[in-house]
């Protein structure tokens, strides 16, 4: 039995509404994934963040289409 986040898997997709528009904010990856491709000098930033994050939980970004803003969400792991 091992513990899995659902969205990096692809078993389920997440959608949340945006609070500043009203419109539908995306999964843009979980939060190491989407940082792997930004400048080192925000390392020490994110993982202070992620290790806030507890272990049965993989913090994910949200991005809204409508108004650019992004958002972190801390998805639940599913046992697999
Ligand atoms: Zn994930
Ligand atoms: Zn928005």
């Amino acid at each position: 039995m091992d513990f899995l986040c659902p969205l990096c898997n692809g078993l389920e997709r997440k959608a949340i509404v945006c609070e500043k528009c009203g419109g539908i904010m995306e999964d843009r990856g979980a939060v190491q994934e989407y940082f792997d491709d930004y400048s080192p000098y925000l390392d020490l930033e994110i993982t202070r963040k992620v290790d806030g994050v507890s272990r049965d939980q993989c913090l994910h970004v949200f991005g809204c289409d409508t108004c650019g803003a992004d958002t972190k969400i801390a998805v639940g792991m599913v046992e697999y």
